[in-house]
This record gives structure tokens, sequence and C-alpha cells, in this order.
């Protein structure tokens, strides 16, 4: 018997994998948006109004950083680590933020929007809770420290460090509850796949018992037609012979009367090995019933299946069992006027029952019969 399929690997990589797998894109996205709004701005400072010089050129530094960080996180092969990129990626924006619209421009409440861009972008991402809470420390420290060293008024850093720690609550506390989902998600996932694996385990043996023969683990007769077909069609294109072999145990019954099913069982069992090892690697042996089988010969022509036959019956008949096994073997080759494989067939049954007819034991062929003499 073949060995059984080994079930395909499904299996979901650790939970801290499967989870960055789906941070990157999304953070790809993020990065976009981060080198995005810059763009838009020196594009708007273009179209309505000139920004100060030094505005433009730290537009451009800080697209510079962008660059530079995007590559390093992003590049193929060796990735800078999320825990890495992300903080830096806020230390960068929110920084520039701070000097350019909480300092240059008057405007610190858009300090808190593009801190809360990047919390976003984690939470978004499903990043793990303590790199949701680093970066949003790391932007409330760096909004205050920076802003109160532009010298901003106090007042209005009270108010960017107020509401920023009051959303980076919000972030973090939204971040759990995703990480909790999250992490229910990945649970299912992974017995999902587990089922799934299962059933494709389970189909691909079922398809498998549904060609094979049970008891001598040879293809059934479903599956012999089935190949014989394909071998049918191989035969007219190339042009070679293709012949068959019907077998079939002489007196089974008296076998299985006189000595049990279970010696009935064996025997076919035995034969069906005979029939096994005197295959090439192109022919095909089936069950196609009770105590007959068939084989099917790709290139190989009357005289050579006679040959084949004569020898399978002979190790057939040397074998040592508790009774004498003997088969007679009727020999087919497919012809011009034959349709399909059922055609070669009843060909090739009705050597075989010439067989059984002239005293057994005995490789009779469709052209020419008694090839070979009984004992
Ligand atoms: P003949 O020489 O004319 O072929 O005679 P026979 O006795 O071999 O043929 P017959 O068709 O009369 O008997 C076939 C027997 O094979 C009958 C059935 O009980 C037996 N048989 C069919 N399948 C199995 C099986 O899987 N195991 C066993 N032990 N016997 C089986
Ligand atoms: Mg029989
Ligand atoms: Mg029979």
């Amino acid at each position: 018997m073949s060995p059984a399929t080994p079930a395909p690997s499904t299996a979901l990589p650790p939970y801290a994998q499967w989870q960055a797998e789906r941070a990157w894109p999304v953070l790809r996205f993020v990065y976009g948006i981060g080198g995005l709004i810059p763009l838009l701005y020196l594009l708007g400072d273009w179209l309505i109004e000139p920004a100060a010089a030094e505005v433009r050129t730290l537009r451009f530094v800080y697209l510079g950083f962008w660059a530079l960080l995007s590559w390093l996180t992003f590049r193929p092969g060796r990735k800078l680590p999320l825990a890495l990129s992300y903080p830096l990626y806020t230390l960068v924006g929110v920084g520039f933020a701070c000097v350019i619209d909480g300092k240059l421009l008057g405007r610190p409440e858009f300090v808190l929007a593009t801190s809360l861009l990047y919390l976003m972008g984690l939470l978004i991402a499903k990043a793990p809770l303590w790199l949701n809470l680093a970066c949003g420390g790391i932007t409330v420290l760096v909004c205050a420290t920076m802003l109160s060293w532009l010298g901003l008024d106090a007042t209005a850093i009270r108010r960017v460090v107020f509401f920023h720690g009051l959303w980076a609550g919000v972030v973090g506390t939204a971040a759990w509850v995703v990480q909790r989902l999250n992490r229910q998600l990945y649970l299912a996932e992974r017995e999902l796949r587990q089922t799934l694996a299962a059933n494709q385990h389970l189909l691909a043996e079922t398809e498998k018992l549904a060609r094979t023969d049970p008891l001598t683990a040879l293809p059934n007769r479903r599956q012999f037609f089935r190949s014989g077909e394909a071998a049918l069609a191989e035969s007219r294109s190339s042009g070679q012979p293709l012949s068959l072999l019907a077998l079939d145990v002489d007196h089974f019954k008296r076998i299985n009367d006189q000595g049990g099913h279970q010696l009935g069982d064996t025997v076919l069992r035995e034969v069906a090995q005979c029939c096994r090892a005197s295959l090439r690697n192109t022919d095909l042996a089936a069950r196609i019933g009770g105590e007959e089988f068939a084989l099917l010969l790709p290139a190989t022509d009357l005289a050579q299946a006679q040959q084949l036959a004569e020898r399978l019956r002979q190790e057939i008949a040397a074998l040592q069992l508790p009774a004498a096994v003997t088969v007679s073997i009727g020999c087919a080759e497919l012809s011009a006027e034959m349709g399909s494989v059922d055609a070669l067939l009843a060909r090739a049954d009705e050597a075989l029952y010439a067989a059984k007819e002239n005293g057994r034991n005995r490789v009779s062929s469709a052209r020419r019969s008694l090839l070979t003499p009984g004992h």
C-alpha cells in the first residue's frame, strides 16, 4: 500500500509574526500619508501663498528624513524592526510638527493632529499594545519638551499636552480592545485552518479510497477505466500498440468453499502482488471484479502481451499457498474499430471465456486462441 497522504501544511505562523504580517501593509500606507502631507503643503504654499523660506526648507528636511526612514523600513530584505522604525517615525514627525506648526506657523493644535496620525497608524496596523503606549509616551514627551524649548506660551503647551494625553489614552484603550479582538481572530483562524487541513486530508484519503480496492490496494474498476481511457488516447496519438489482459482466478468459488473466505482473500492478495510485480512503470493493473483483474499494457503488441500473460500464469500457478491456484488469462490488442477501453476489455473477456471453455489455467488471445496447454 502506498503511504498515507500527509496532511497539507496550513499552519499559522506564531502570533507575533502573524500580527506583524498584517501590520506592514497598513504601516506602508501610514508612511505614505506621512510623506504625502508635506508634499501637499508644499503644493499649497506654491499655489496659494508662498511660505517662509525657513518653513519650506524644514519641510524638505523632513521629507529627507521621511524618505530615509521609509527606505530603511521598507527596503526589501533586511527591514528595520517595527519597534524601532515606528517610534523613530513618530519622533521625527512630531518633532518637525512642533517646529513648523507649533513655532513657525503658530498653530500648536496641528502638532496634536500630526501625533494622532502616528498613533492611529499603529492602532490600525494592530501593532502590539506596548508599541502603542511607547509611541504615545514619546509623542507626549516630545510635544511637551519641544514646545517649551521652542518658547511657546504655557497655556498653548498645556492645551497640546493635555489633549494629546487624552487622545493617547483613548487610542491606547482602543488598541487594547483591538488587541483582544485580534487575538480572538488569530485563534479562530488557527482553528479554521486546522479544520481545513483535517478536511483536506480526509478528502485526499477519501479520493484515494474511491480509486483503490481496499483488499489488494490495486486501482479499482472505476480507476481502471479512467486511466484506461487516457492510455487509449495516448496510444491513438502516438500510434503505439496497446494491449489488455483480463485475468480470472479459476474455480475461486471452490477455494472459498474449501478454505474459507480468508483463504480466498489471501489468494486475491497474492494474485494482485504477482500482477503488480510483473508491471512496468507505464502498465496498469487493477482489480475490476471479485476475482477478476485487468492489466493494461501500453506500447505492447499482442505477441508481447501473450508472453507476459504466460509468465504471469506460471508465476501464479507456482505460488505456495494452502490451495492450488491457477488463473485463466484473455489477451487483446487495441484495433482501429475499438472506440473505448470497454470494447478492448470485452474483446479480452471473450478470449478469457475461451480459455475457461478450453479447460482453464491457460492464456488465450482474441485473435488466436489456446496459446498455452494447461495441465
Ligand atoms: P471460474 O473458474 O469459472 O471463474 O469459476 P469461479 O468459481 O472462479 O467463478 P464464480 O464467478 O462462480 O465465483 C467467483 C467467487 O468469487 C464468488 C464470490 O463469492 C467470490 N468472491 C468475490 N469477491 C470476493 C472477495 O473479495 N473475497 C473472497 N474471498 N471471495 C470473493
Ligand atoms: Mg473465477
Ligand atoms: Mg469471475
